[in-house]
């Protein structure tokens, strides 16, 4: 299996490994313990790190759910949480080209929440603004979103505000984009 060495799958087993290496040391870092979870999604930029278990908890069931729904008989579950990706691409391979398109661009947006929850911002600065195209969005951890810096940007942006993008739209646009390339390489 030739996997692209920066997948979602590797930054899964890189987080994994992060999170090995940062033991909790805060009471609020437990949390993940009570019978309680909490309601809002913690994924992206997670300052604590045993918020990490949770996060990697609830983009595993998102992998799932997404492949059942094209799959309804995906085959059994890998043990390694990390395989999870393989065997999403191995169960939806002759699924339609949106479907397909659909879980590239989930598991482009897990590779970046992955990243993200390991501390690994550079992946935000290596994307342009959807609107404007400059280079270098900046991770808003308190937002969870990347904030284009520019400020032409935010001035046609009505407002002054400088725009802001979930990590839903930057996957869109990336595998969009990719798409783009392999259709105008064919013709
Ligand atoms: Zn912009």
């Amino acid at each position: 299996m030739n996997q692209p060495e920066d997948s979602a799958a590797a930054r899964l087993r890189q987080l994994t490994r992060y999170h090995r290496e940062h033991p909790v040391t805060s009471a609020e870092g437990h949390s993940y313990t009570s019978a309680t979870r909490r309601a809002t999604p913690t994924a992206p930029g997670l300052p604590i790190n045993v918020r990490v278990l949770e996060h990697i908890d609830q983009t595993i069931a998102e992998v799932i759910t997404e492949t059942r729904s094209a799959n309804p008989n995906p085959g059994p579950l890998p043990d390694d949480n990390a395989d999870i990706y393989r065997w999403c691409v191995e169960a939806t391979a002759t699924a339609p080209e949106h479907v397909q398109q659909r879980r590239d661009t989930l598991m482009y947006r897990h590779r970046l929440e992955h990243a993200l929850a390991a501390g690994d911002t550079t992946v935000i600065r290596r994307h342009r603004c959807p609107d404007c195209q400059a280079p270098g969005l900046f991770w808003q951890p308190a937002i969870s979103k990347a904030m284009c810096v520019n400020r032409h940007c935010a001035r046609r942006n009505g407002n002054g505000r400088h725009r802001t993008f979930s990590l839903a739209r930057l996957a869109h646009e990336y595998i969009q984009a990719q798409k783009n390339v392999r259709h105008a390489s064919a013709t």
